[in-house]
């Protein structure tokens, strides 16, 4: 990787990504893009353009502007709100991507997208969810992301396209707020635990999903994407998780710092049926075997540094 496009740069992901990438490659090297411009360290460590995605001769134009070898593909509609815009959902998570995938192919990029564990569905074995397994999702994001494993591992086959990508879990961060995924809770309850030492939960208790501190997820990232490709025999969409907890479970954690936090729950149903069409725990062994995933945060080590982090960040904002 020496010169690196990453698209939807000022989400959740791409906000920490751009800064990581930049400290490890450059920063001129990293151009970071997407449909809006706002207050984000993205924008203000290096090289920033407006990029929409579903524009295929933008993306094309841009890409060979400042001859880019890899792409980073995260801009998307995520599982809640694509559920509310199923068809705007459709054309950017697909179209974007097609796009991103013929601009790799015609300039040869290495290429990165995420998959998440919403391509996988109630039909799906819940627990130590294996990597090749049934994936019948009934969400339009998962449909989204299950179809877009498939298209990568066509453009790896048909073309050579160098592909590479991941099954996310809910990622949690103290950086940038998460987009409209049904994992959202798990950051803002660290929020509210800081706030107002209570939070009410639109996910039900007993509720379990896979989760992974942002830290871990970008060297995720990093190692797949320098990975010996002579041993990656899963290129799109491995399952990488570090946690499989609920409300109770974070609650708990965050206790262990806050004594009097209290957890309720007004449960969501359209976000609650989402969470229950979607694995528990993943079994993440072949990512480990083919290029060494290794996160390195539990549950409480996470818990420690998010609430040490807000802490700061709120004080700080006090103060000024
Ligand atoms: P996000 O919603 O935080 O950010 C998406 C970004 O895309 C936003 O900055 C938005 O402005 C931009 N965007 C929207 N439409 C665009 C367009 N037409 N052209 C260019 N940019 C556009 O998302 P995220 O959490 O950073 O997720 C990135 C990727 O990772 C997505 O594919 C998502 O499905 C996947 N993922 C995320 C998680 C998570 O927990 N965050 C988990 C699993 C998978």
């Amino acid at each position: 990787m020496k010169k690196i496009l990453i698209t939807g740069a000022l989400g959740q992901i791409g906000s920490e990504l751009t800064c990581h990438m930049r400290e490890i490659y450059g920063l001129e090297q990293v151009i970071a893009t997407d449909i809006r411009k706002g207050a984000n360290t993205a924008v203000e460590s290096g090289p920033f353009e407006i990029l929409d995605v579903t524009d295929a001769q933008a993306m094309y134009d841009m890409a060979k502007k400042h001859h880019v070898d890899t792409i980073i593909h995260l801009a998307a509609l995520l599982s809640a709100t694509a559920e509310a815009k199923p068809l705007l959902a459709w054309n950017l998570n697909m179209g974007g991507l097609v796009n991103a995938l013929e601009v790799s192919k015609e300039l040869g990029c290495q290429f990165f997208t995420p998959s998440s564990i919403g391509a996988f569905g109630p039909s799906t074995p819940k627990t130590k969810t294996p990597q090749n397994t049934i994936q019948r999702p009934t969400t339009m994001y998962g449909v989204n992301k299950v179809s877009g494993e498939l298209l990568c591992d066509y453009y790896y086959q048909k073309f050579g396209v160098d592909t590479r990508g991941l099954r996310f879990p809910g990622l949690i961060s103290y950086v940038t707020p998460p987009g409209g995924g049904t994992t959202d809770y798990a950051v803002e309850i660290y929020y509210q635990a800081i706030r107002q030492k209570a939070y009410t939960s639109y996910i039900d208790k007993g509720t379990y999903m896979d989760m992974m501190y942002m830290p871990d997820a970008l060297q995720a990232i990093i190692c797949l994407m320098e990975a010996d490709p002579a041993y990656l025999k899963h290129r799109n969409a491995y399952n990488v998780s570090a946690m499989s907890i609920d409300p109770e479970a974070i609650a708990t954690s965050i206790r262990k710092v806050i004594p009097d936090f209290e957890l309720s729950y007004q449960v969501d149903p359209i976000r609650q049926s989402i969470a229950e069409s979607w694995p528990d725990s993943l079994d993440c062994t072949i990512a480990t075997e083919e290029w060494g995933f290794n996160p390195l945060y539990d549950l409480d080590r996470m818990t420690v540094e998010m609430l040490g982090k807000l802490s700061e960040k709120y004080s700080l904002v006090g103060t000024s």
